[in-house]
């Protein structure tokens, strides 16, 4: 049997995971990719499992940490700002230098010049014909939002439902349920020779190993923890109703 072999493609918007030993006209196969703004996994290529979803989850999960920073391509050194939204608008006007606006751009949007001009080379790949690119102003609207996994996690599964008690902020990562985990807990409990009777408090913490109820993925209780998570579907509702009234 052929093993699959995880091909890493950095590419300008985000990362695409192939497999290298199929072949999808000039390239290998795509099984998943992950742009850079959202880090949200997108287009899954066929249902995976074993080591080389592993590999491809853990890569992605190692990205997802760095949301708000930046990532270093390992092969070519090159730094992306990863976890930030961006919205663009492109006029063209003056003829100012263009190492001036983007250090002015930065100033004003509380950025690096380096994330300007990857922004920038991004947006005018394409579009700009290379006499004209020293001499282009763009007015470029960025947002700079740091996507945290609540967020990224309500992106995911919008219809998340609240919770309030014992459940707040814990949802799988992986289907999005909140119904019931499995955790593992420690406790007291006393032990007659019929069985066992009361037992004391439960202790558990984000190391105690949870599995999902619904879909049986298994982690660690904080890899279903989501900081925040009910406080966003609370706003998001809330901002419903307003806009109903
Ligand atoms: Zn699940």
């Amino acid at each position: 049997m052929k093993r699959e072999t995880l091909y890493i493609d950095h590419m300008e918007g985000g990362i695409a995971y192939r497999d290298q030993n199929r072949k999808d006209g000039e390239t290998y196969k795509r099984l998943c990719t992950l742009p850079y703004d959202t880090l949200i996994p997108e287009g899954w290529a066929y249902k995976m499992t074993g080591s080389v979803r592993n590999a491809i989850e853990n890569h992605i999960k190692a990205i997802q940490l760095l949301a708000g920073g930046t990532y270093v391509n390992p092969t070519t050194g090159t730094v992306v700002p990863v976890g930030y939204w961006l919205s663009t608008r492109l006029h063209m006007e003056g003829d100012s230098p263009l190492r001036t606006w983007i250090i002015n751009l930065a100033k004003t949007y509380g950025v690096t010049p380096e994330y300007v001009f990857l922004q920038w080379k991004l947006y005018t790949r394409d579009q700009v014909p290379e006499s004209n690119a020293d001499y282009m102003v763009f007015d470029l609207k960025f947002r700079r939002v740091h996507v945290t996994p609540a967020e990224r996690m309500l992106k995911k599964f919008p219809d998340m439902p609240p919770r309030e008690n014992c459940l707040t902020d814990m949802a799988c990562p992986e289907c999005g349920s909140r119904d019931y985990f499995k955790i593992t807990m420690s406790s007291v409990f006393e032990m007659f020779d019929d069985g066992t009777g009361d037992h004391e408090d439960t202790e558990w913490d984000g190391t105690s190993a949870c599995t999902c109820g619904e879909c049986g993925h298994e982690g660690t209780a904080a890899d279903f923890t989501f900081e925040g998570l009910d406080e966003l579907i609370e706003a998001n509702q809330k901002s419903d109703e307003d806009k109903d009234k």
